[in-house]
């Protein structure tokens, strides 16, 4: 309800940031985060003179360090929620490299109950509401999952142990779109994701953080008294790490490859500022991603940004421009 009453007055985009905790060992690391509440982000910059200055960004949400996973979800909740009344909703996780977005959407490496990510509490929670509304509504969920590298789309659950279940994928005719009703079947085709994503990175070379990845949830809901049918969909995206890499240093595969994240990153940035600002015309053509999600994005649809800040005062520079992106987009 809040959720709703908030969109009103604010339109269907939100951005939230969440600030990392040091790494252990690292707790006399210099900080570049002066302050943080509940809406506000301040941080600790130095003039060209050297003098000491602060700049405040403001968010619909500013999470902590020590916020928890259980604790990110349940804001998002009513969103996610959303999706099983017909809404399209689209969730990205925004930041350099090492900033935390794969930790918010999915989790630490090593999975415990605590640190599921968004990705799985997601699911849980539609199976448990579509479950409770049984009753109602007769609801079939499906996920599917890309990774998009060097503007080319793959998907990640091509392998043939899934195949059979599967039925064609939602803008992507020949990606797998497979039925779920357990957190267990999540979990399951997600580690299959993650096998496929990593079979193309070597050690120093993590394709991971130069791609971007979307899992897809599909919702179809019957109305058991009317026959009506009702569709949702929500996209869940890791992004491709925002750090400008030096065009100077970089040749080859390695310079294609940042060329095509800072392409698509400011193609997104573009698209959702000029829905934030109501504009005409929205550029959708400009990339990939945003051909792929263009009916979840502007229209009735939901979007919530989520910038990941690393506190360390050497991640400065990537973090105030991390900062402007939020502000550009919000
Ligand atoms: P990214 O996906 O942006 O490259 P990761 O999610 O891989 O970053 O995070 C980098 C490291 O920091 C990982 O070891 C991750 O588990 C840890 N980390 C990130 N965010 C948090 C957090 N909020 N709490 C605890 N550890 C975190
Ligand atoms: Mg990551």
């Amino acid at each position: 309800k809040l959720y709703n009453q908030v969109q009103d007055l604010k339109g269907n985009i939100r951005v939230y940031c969440r600030v990392r905790p040091f790494k252990p060992g690292q707790s006399n690391t210099l900080s570049s985060v002066d302050h943080m509440d509940e809406r506000t982000i301040t941080i600790l910059t130095h003039s060209k003179n050297g003098k000491e200055a602060r700049k405040a960004f403001t968010f619909n949400k500013v999470f902590g360090p020590s916020v928890t996973q259980a604790e990110v979800f349940s804001d998002m909740q009513p969103l996610v929620r959303s999706v099983l009344d017909g809404y399209n909703v689209c969730i990205f996780a925004y930041g350099q490299t090492g900033s935390g977005k794969t930790h918010t959407m999915t989790g630490p490496k090593e999975l415990t109950e605590e640190g599921l990510g968004v990705n799985y509490r997601a699911l849980s929670d539609l199976f448990h509401i579509s479950n409770q509304r049984k009753e109602t509504i007769s609801y079939d969920i499906s996920v599917q999952m890309l990774e998009i590298y060097n503007e080319q789309v793959r998907d990640l659950l091509s392998a043939d142990e899934i195949r059979n279940s599967s039925q064609n994928g939602i803008n992507v005719p020949d990606a797998n779109l497979v039925p779920v009703s357990l957190t267990s079947d999540v979990i399951n085709l997600m580690s299959i994701g993650h096998k496929n994503r990593s079979v193309c990175s070597t050690a120093l070379n993590d394709r991971s953080s130069r791609s971007h990845s979307c899992l897809t949830v599909h919702v179809q809901g019957r109305d058991l008294t009317s026959g009506n049918i009702l569709r949702g969909s929500m996209h869940l995206v890791d992004l491709a790490g925002s750090e400008r890499v030096d065009k100077s240093e970089v040749v080859g595969n390695r310079l294609k490859e940042a060329q095509h994240i800072n392409k698509s990153l400011s193609a997104l940035g573009d698209v959702i500022s000029s829905l934030a600002s109501r504009s005409s015309h929205v550029p959708y053509r400009n990339s990939k991603l945003t051909q792929l999600l263009q009916d979840s994005l502007g229209g009735q649809a939901k979007t919530l940004m989520f910038v990941h800040i690393a506190p360390e005062y050497e991640a400065l520079g990537e973090t105030i421009s991390t900062l402007k992106f939020a502000e550009r987009v919000a």
